[in-house]
């Protein structure tokens, strides 16, 4: 591996392969810098839809970019690793071993140095150390845990076909990522069932659980309150002010001393960053673990390190952990690096524009805000609308990644693809 990276760039999500792309673009086509991305994975994968992988609903053979091709394509280099520590003296950062599905070692522990650090590593859902959460409880955080649940899904699916049973399972976290989720799973149910074992399909109960008074707590009242009752009509169990206190086998237990049985429980609550940020050689950390940058993106503690999307926190700006934000930070980044880079001009701040937010309740209805708080969506015209909306901003990521000619295509190809395969993952 070549040892001095101008630019590292750790992690390849939403944000940082927004950005290796965009740097490739400009210094890597023209040799004037070397940027390196590493990501602990071999593909990137648009994370606002696993929630569809999880349920099926989605094959994410089409919608995973390989970061090596990538990096061919873009000019940047792409190497696989973890970072598991910072060396902020000598300005290396530290991979731990790369290990083959097998575990077994492949690449020792390796040390990768940076004239400048941009850290994108994203973030978890929180537990909060929930008693039994990390053991009896699914998360869909990643691809390989959205892969997980959706084969633990088709399984207990299956078996509720052959004894003529409910699947029950229960959801906490009534943001986004849960009640997508819920709808995604009632529309699994349903394209499952024409392709089903000539039986009547299994009843699917699925209870929502969100501790605060309303689902969608970031979206305007009004928002909240359609899609509960939307949720509701497909069948599903919404539960506030419901506080879990711990999960075992068979269920959760609530604050309030009820349970919820469930075979399937899932973890979609909360937002921290992933615990290695507490080996970053000291760097100042949020109470979720998040990297403290100041507006410019740049660490508190170390003019070479910046960081952005979900594992970055600006204490004097707080943002929401979304992709809309992990790409408006990227774009700064790729605008302002070169010049820190080049010619030392300080990255300015950068300043978050709110474009507005999109919820998606799987083929059922959508909702959306505009910046002025203007709500979009709900019923069938409208909905259809607010889905199309979410549906775009997918597309657009990949015209984004790919370029013009290549993004239409894929798309192009996952419309083939959805012709050709079943509408749902059957196995
Ligand atoms: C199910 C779901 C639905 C969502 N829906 C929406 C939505 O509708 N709209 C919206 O705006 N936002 C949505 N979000 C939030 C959005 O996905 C995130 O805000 C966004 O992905 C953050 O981008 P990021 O680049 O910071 O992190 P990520 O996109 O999570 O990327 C992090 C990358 O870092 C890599 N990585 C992690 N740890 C390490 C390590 N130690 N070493 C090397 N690499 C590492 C990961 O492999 C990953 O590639 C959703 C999230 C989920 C889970």
């Amino acid at each position: 591996m070549a040892t001095k990276p101008e630019i590292l760039i750790v992690g390849g999500g939403v944000a940082g392969l927004a950005l290796a792309t965009r740097l490739g673009d400009t210094l890597g086509r023209q040799g004037l810098a070397r940027i390196t991305l590493i990501d602990k994975s071999f593909s990137h994968v648009w994370k606002p839809m696993l929630h569809c992988f999880a349920a099926g609903t989605a094959q994410n053979e089409n919608d995973r970019i390989s970061f090596m091709a990538q990096a061919s394509n873009r000019h940047f280099e792409f190497w696989p690793g973890e970072i598991v520590a910072l060396d902020r003296a000598n300005k290396r950062a530290i991979l731990g071993p790369l290990r083959s599905a097998e575990g077994e070692v492949v690449l020792e522990s390796r040390t990768v140095e940076y004239a400048a650090l941009v850290l994108a590593i994203g973030s978890r859902a929180n537990d909060f150390g929930t008693p039994g959460v990390a053991e009896h409880c699914l998360f869909i955080d990643n691809l390989v845990e959205a892969n997980g649940f959706n084969e633990k899904f088709r399984m207990e699916l299956l078996r509720a076909y052959a004894v003529g049973k409910p699947l029950d399972i229960a959801i906490v976290g009534g943001g986004a990522t849960g009640t997508q989720l819920a709808a995604e799973l009632h529309k699994a149910l349903d394209l499952v069932a024409l392709h089903s074992f000539g039986s009547a399909p299994p009843q699917l109960r699925i209870t929502l659980l969100e501790a605060g008074p309303r689902v969608l707590p970031a979206f305007p009242e009004a928002v909240s309150t359609a899609a509960q009752r939307q949720l509701e009509s497909i069948g599903v169990s919404v539960r506030t002010s419901a506080m879990v206190s711990g999960a075992d086998a068979e269920g959760l237990s609530l604050k309030d001393g009820t349970r919820v049985p469930a075979t399937l429980r899932v973890w979609a609550a909360g937002v921290k960053a992933p615990d290695v940020t507490s080996a970053f050689d000291g760097l100042s950390l949020s109470r979720s673990g998040q990297i403290l940058v100041h507006p410019n993106l740049q660490s508190q503690d170390d003019e070479h390190i910046f960081a952005m999307g979900d594992c970055s926190f600006i204490s004097s700006d707080p943002l929401p952990p979304t992709a809309q934000v992990a790409r408006q930070q990227a774009h700064h980044l790729a605008r302002h690096l070169p010049a820190l880079l080049r010619n030392g001009i300080a990255v300015p701040s950068c300043v978050f524009r709110n474009k507005g937010a999109i919820v998606a309740l799987g083929n059922y209805n959508g909702w959306g805000t505009l910046p002025g708080g203007t709500v979009f969506g709900g019923g069938f015209l409208h909905g259809l609308s607010a889905r199309l909306g979410h549906l775009m901003l997918y597309r657009q990521h990949q015209v984004e990644l790919y370029g013009l000619f290549r993004g239409l295509m894929s798309i192009l190809a996952d419309r083939i693809d959805a012709f050709v395969r079943p509408s749902v993952r059957l196995d």
